[in-house]
């Protein structure tokens, strides 16, 4: 054989937020070949919908699945869910509630933007104010864990204001499902958004909605894409013990399957949640004595991916800096805010307070050499 059979090794930790580190059985589980219309399979997918479910802790709400990364399920979503005629309040900080106004832009639909500016969570008296004065708001949408910051909105306060005034609420929950406790009933959302290559930690290929079962039901015929329609994947389903309407990405979807195993067996959500903020609280004191400010107050700092200011060391670049880590066997990312120089460290996937301490002593060395570090 010219190409003999062959396991790579994983040449460096991913420290971003999706893609990340995923554990060698859950690459594993993709080493073999699905049928897609053949029933082992689709009991597999009918699997991962009904854990789904149990992990929104409500059986009021039903999962369905979409090909492409979070953003297509995002679009999906948006494009499905608003009826002709509807208007999309969306609350912004970052570059992932401007990316749902961009979808809506696209889509044509009515839509408004409280942009709260990449420092401040959404201003909760204009939300009601705004709600109360503008009828012509259907629904309301914002983004859980703002991945460009990592600030992490009260999605707890926000949602029962929005069901109050009888709107529904939609939460782009991609980068903190799976690793932080939700509790979507109580909080007031009708439709929540995530994807395989994030806190589930299983590698990318498609996303997933949870919407409440007696919403979805009135999606039908309003999408605006064909491939995008979430009703129609959803009754399709539904009705075909869990086929998708088009190819799936099978071997994705099996390594999702294992993803989720493994979640349960590392002892759920709230277990998965103490590590990842056992990693970040590690990340943020250990930056802080190599002198690197974070970005965001405590307050607002969630425990998947933190954003540090470059330091005021001259001499420093971020590429000179990445790539010394890259070296080291970490890779990170550079920063996606306009208000100051960044860079941003992830905290979860298959990521250790062992790694962080290993990743803390790599800085320390890719930076040690610069002049007035005082190392
Ligand atoms: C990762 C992410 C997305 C989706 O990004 P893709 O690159 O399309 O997978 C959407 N919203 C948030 C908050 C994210 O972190």
């Amino acid at each position: 054989m010219t190409f003999p059979l062959q396991i790579p090794e994983n040449p460096y930790l991913l420290l971003t937020p999706g893609p990340l580190s995923t554990t060698g059985t859950v690459k594993a589980a993709m080493l073999r070949d699905w049928c897609t219309w053949d029933t082992e399979y689709n009991d597999l997918v009918q699997g991962i919908r009904r854990q789904l479910v149990e992990l929104t802790g409500s059986d009021r709400f039903t999962a369905v699945l979409m090909q492409g990364s979070g953003t297509f399920c995002v679009e999906s979503a948006i494009g499905s869910m608003m009826p002709p005629g509807g208007k999309l309040l969306i609350l912004a900080n970052g570059a992932y509630g401007l990316r749902m106004a961009a979808i809506a832009r696209y889509l044509n639909i009515s839509h408004e933007v409280h942009n709260s500016g990449e420092m401040a969570p959404p201003d909760l008296a204009r939300l009601e104010q705004t709600l109360a004065a503008d009828t012509a708001i259907t629904h309301v949408a914002v983004v859980h864990c703002e991945t460009t910051t990592g600030l992490l909105n009260p999605v707890e306060h926000i949602g029962p204001l929005v069901r109050k005034a009888g709107r529904l609420f939609m939460v782009d929950a991609m980068s903190s499902f799976g690793g932080i406790p939700m509790d979507p009933e109580a909080w007031g959302i009708d439709v929540l958004i995530s994807s395989a290559n994030k806190c589930i930690q299983g590698v990318p290929g498609f996303g997933f909605i949870l919407a409440r079962r007696d919403v979805i039901r009135q999606w039908e015929g309003q999408a605006r894409s064909l491939s995008l329609d979430a009703y129609d994947q959803w009754q399709t389903m539904e009705t075909h013990g869990g086929k998708w309407r088009f190819t799936s990405p099978t071997h994705v979807v099996r390594a999702f399957s294992q993803a989720l195993a493994e979640l349960a067996e590392e002892g759920g959500i709230k277990a998965r949640h103490r590590r990842y903020q056992k990693n970040q609280q590690l990340l943020r004191n250990g930056m802080q004595e190599l002198g690197f400010a974070p970005l965001l107050p405590e307050a607002l700092q969630s425990p998947i991916i933190t954003a540090f200011l470059h330091p005021p060391l001259p001499g420093f670049s971020f590429p000179g800096f990445y790539n010394r880590l890259k070296r080291r066997g970490f890779v990170i990312y550079p920063g996606k805010v306009s208000v100051a120089e960044c860079f941003r460290i992830g905290s979860i996937g298959e990521v250790y307070p062992q790694s962080i301490q290993a990743l803390l002593e790599a800085v320390d060395w890719a930076t040690g050499f610069l002049p007035d570090s005082g190392r």
